[in-house]
């Protein structure tokens, strides 16, 4: 890879602090083509890029995604969907969840695929559709126990064929969500399988055509192929990583996101000294600390004498408790440690890497929930080759 790297930045901030969320878009290029080679050719690949493509940047990732091949995206807003178009993202857009009546006129308006779960939403959009001169594209969502959005699988034949019979409604495609596909355990994945194959096994008697199957999400595209039918709905893979730790591993995939800072201030510790609000660490002998200018308020767990962060390749741990701009480390055992030296919160230095489903612990959550959690008070910066 280059050394001239080029910045650009998104979002309101613009970069004026040593603190900052660093996407390497070489390597999410190479994500996207390492799926491409992994997934039976038949099989398309919709990228979601809900919530900023989980604080990625969703119209950054959208061009990769596209420039992969990627022929549709999906998001969960109809304003993450407008934004795209202003952004020049022409794919086809898909929007999950339910719509209010007001939304619908704008997914027709701007050409959106938005999801019709019942005969009234059905008769109202195709309305709507006609009274614009329109055809329009809709999904159905089959509940097969997710037990969110979607009709009951039971009803969804009988739904399916009211819509296909709706003239300015195109019946684009057919999905269901899985609860659980990223565990060991798949057997309720796979009792939620049987259901839609039933539903299609319906349809196929009934003759009525789709163009699009839907069920995966990334668990799903690893661990269920017999669940891929015409397109998997993956978003965490493309960034590298993974849902959980015990599904595939596809071997290359590398996380794109890495958040990093800088040393500002060291103070040496006497025996005895209290750091940080609420007194919760007490130096029991000399330390050497480094103040990093990075806290809660930019999505690190608030945590307390947990979590570590790398110096010089090294480990150093948290103390006390982390402010919401501000958190303090141990850096005794670095004595090579100076002013403004990186730090990363979490990706990889020399040897070690502190990976998103590690800072996900310290706050009993997900990977998911760590990705979309850092603020864009951090600017993005694009690491292009
Ligand atoms: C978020 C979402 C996905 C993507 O899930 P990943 O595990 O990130 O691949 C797929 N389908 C639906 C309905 C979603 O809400």
């Amino acid at each position: 890879m280059s050394q001239n790297r080029s910045r650009s930045y998104i979002g309101q901030a613009q970069g004026h602090r040593p603190a900052w969320v660093e996407i390497d878009v070489a390597q999410l290029r190479q994500n996207f083509k390492i799926i491409n080679e992994d997934k039976p050719v038949n099989v398309q690949i919709l990228t979601v890029v809900k919530d900023q493509a989980y604080g990625h940047g969703a119209a950054k990732v959208a061009k990769i995604a596209i420039e992969s091949g990627c022929k549709y995206l999906a998001v969960a807003t109809i304003d993450e969907a407008l934004e795209l178009r202003r952004q020049d993202v022409t794919v086809p857009i898909l929007v999950f969840g339910e719509r209010t009546d007001e939304e619908r006129k704008l997914c027709l308006e701007y050409g959106l695929a938005c999801f019709v779960n019942d005969k009234t939403q059905a008769d109202y959009y195709s309305q709507l559709a006609a009274s614009a001169n329109k055809q329009t594209p809709v999904h159905v969502e089959v509940d097969t126990g997710l037990c969110r959005y979607g009709v009951h699988w039971t009803k969804a034949p009988s739904l399916i064929k009211h819509i296909s019979g709706a003239n300015n409604l195109f019946l684009e495609g057919i999905m269901s969500h899985f609860a659980m596909s990223d565990e060991l355990d798949k057997s309720f994945a796979l009792q939620q399988l049987r259901r839609f194959q039933e539903v299609l096994a319906k349809m196929n008697r009934l003759d009525l055509r789709v163009t699009f199957r839907h069920m995966c999400n990334t668990g799903g595209f690893l661990d269920l192929p017999q669940a891929h039918f015409d397109l998997v709905r993956i978003g965490i893979l493309p960034l590298g990583v993974y849902p959980s730790q015990v599904c595939r591993r596809i071997p290359g995939l590398k996380p794109v996101m890495s958040v990093k800072t800088q040393i500002a201030a060291i103070r040496e510790l006497e025996t005895g000294d209290y750091v940080g609000y609420g007194m919760r660490y007490q130096a029991q002998s000399r330390r050497r600390i480094a103040v990093i200018p990075i806290g809660y308020g930019d999505g690190y767990p608030r945590v307390r004498n947990q979590g570590e962060v790398l110096i010089h390749g090294k480990r150093a741990a948290v103390i006390g408790g982390n402010a919401m701009d501000a958190t303090m480390v141990d850096i005794t055992d670095i004595p090579e440690c100076r002013l403004w030296d990186e730090v990363v919160l979490m990706g990889r230095q020399d040897d070690d890497e502190i990976d998103a489903h590690e800072i996900a612990k310290l706050k009993n959550s997900v990977s998911y929930d760590v990705l979309a959690g850092w603020r864009w008070r951090l600017p993005r910066v694009y690491l292009t080759p």
